[in-house]
């Protein structure tokens, strides 16, 4: 077995998009994420607010398709 092929693994600090932040394992430091415990509609019964990261994500790519075809 060959030492040094694997990531390190992390315990970081993840943030949510909606505040929260906990602590979790990663290979990454400084976590971002969209959902976490606290918002998610699973633990929430489907009463959080949700942020709205996939329509901006939706418009974005709207926009940049449009932005290909005319261009070039
Ligand atoms: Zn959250």
């Amino acid at each position: 077995m060959k030492e040094g092929i694997h990531p390190p693994y992390y315990q970081t600090t993840a943030t949510c998009a909606c505040g929260a932040s906990f602590k979790t394992g990663s290979t990454k430091q400084n976590l971002r994420v969209e959902l976490c415990s606290k918002c998610h509609p699973f633990y929430t019964g489907g009463k959080a607010k949700i942020v709205d990261t996939g329509g901006r994500v939706d418009r974005f790519k709207r926009k940049f398709e449009k932005a290909a075809k005319s261009g070039s």
